[in-house]
């Protein structure tokens, strides 16, 4: 099959690509190398089966090509991190909107099956323990840069139910809950690569807040197979998913576990999070996903937990 990936040089993007071409498809890339990088997919290079094209998902010119030349469409191409959100707003809202309506629009025209990279943050500040895809919104104020980036993420859902309610375009949704593994750069704001980073360097580790803010972290490589299987599955057309573990942990015990971990002699201390994030910010304090409709209709459950997966990047970051 011929696949087109967006924001395939991504830290999902480039496992995503990998596998597909491990799996004997050919795989064209598309980015723009704002926050992916053209080393995550270095193991590709050469291979006949791989194509990247450096490139905006906004050029619709471009996006028309690539769009006529595939089969199926996963399209992870979006702004990604909190602190990389709040520092270019309109940057963001930009390719999460106007990027996904090029997307589904050609997707519609040409009849190509599409994945729609969705994110938790579109739970927004509902507090629900356990959050289900049926679930009320919570977002708070345009002031926030953070929301804005929530709101984008939800229109794009509405936008994909939309196409597929109105045109049958086969579309399938997905909401990522704090993916996480090698690779992954610390450089966006994302925590597990950042306390790894700072504890590997005997530098302080930095909490936000009081450090009770809770989360789940899912392993790459489950996070790959589930959005395959969600697209391989006629069953899963026109409906959102959950993708995530259940084990929670407060991000201050992240941070002692990873102390632990990687033998660190980093002092813990805790940022305000005006400082972290500027006067505009809201963070979540809850955030777990109820993943039975997707264990349901795949049997999904994530196979590795959080302390294995923090061993396999400490190694990782290690031997880097
Ligand atoms: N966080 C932290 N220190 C950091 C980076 C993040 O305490 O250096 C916190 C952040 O405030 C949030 C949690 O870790 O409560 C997860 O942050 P991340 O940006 O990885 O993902 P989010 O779940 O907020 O999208």
């Amino acid at each position: 099959m011929n696949i087109l990936v967006t924001g395939g040089a991504g830290f999902i993007g480039s496992y995503l690509t990998e596998s597909l071409i491990r799996e004997g498809n050919s795989v064209t890339v598309i980015d723009d190398l704002s926050t992916g990088k053209h080393d995550n997919l270095s193991a590709l290079n050469n291979n006949k089966n791989f194509r990247f094209f450096e490139g905006s998902i906004l050029d619709y010119k471009l996006m028309l090509k690539l769009v006529t030349e595939c089969d199926v469409i996963y399209h992870l191409a979006a702004a990604v991190g909190v602190k990389f959100i709040v520092e270019n707003p309109l940057q963001s809202l930009i390719t999460n909107v106007r990027g996904t309506e090029i997307v589904l629009e050609l997707a519609h025209i040409f009849k190509k099956k599409v994945f729609i990279a969705s994110s938790s943050e579109v739970y927004g500040k509902n507090g629900k323990d356990p959050f289900k895809e049926t679930d009320d919104r919570i977002l708070g104020s345009a002031m926030i840069p953070r929301w804005g980036y929530a709101f984008s993420k939800g229109f794009d859902e509405f936008l994909a139910i939309g196409y597929y309610r109105s045109t049958s375009l086969p579309v399938v949704i997905g909401r990522l809950f704090n993916i996480c593994g090698p690779r992954q750069s610390s450089s966006y704001g994302m925590v597990i690569p950042r306390f790894i980073q700072q504890a590997l360097n005997n530098e302080p580790m930095t909490v936000y807040g009081d450090g009770t803010q809770v989360r789940s972290f899912t392993f790459i490589g489950d996070t790959i197979e589930a959005i395959k299987a969600l697209m391989n599955n006629p069953k899963a057309e026109g409906g959102i998913f959950n993708i995530g573990s259940t084990e929670s942990v407060r991000i201050i015990d992240l941070a002692v576990k990873i102390k632990e971990l990687s033998a660190s002699t980093s002092e813990i201390v805790f940022i305000p999070y005006i400082q972290a994030y500027g006067k505009n910010s809201e963070d979540m304090f809850y955030r777990i996903p109820d993943i039975s409709k997707i264990n349901e209709l795949l049997g999904f459950t994530p196979q590795i937990k959080l302390e294995e997966m923090l061993k396999i990047i400490i190694n990782e970051c290690r031997s880097r």
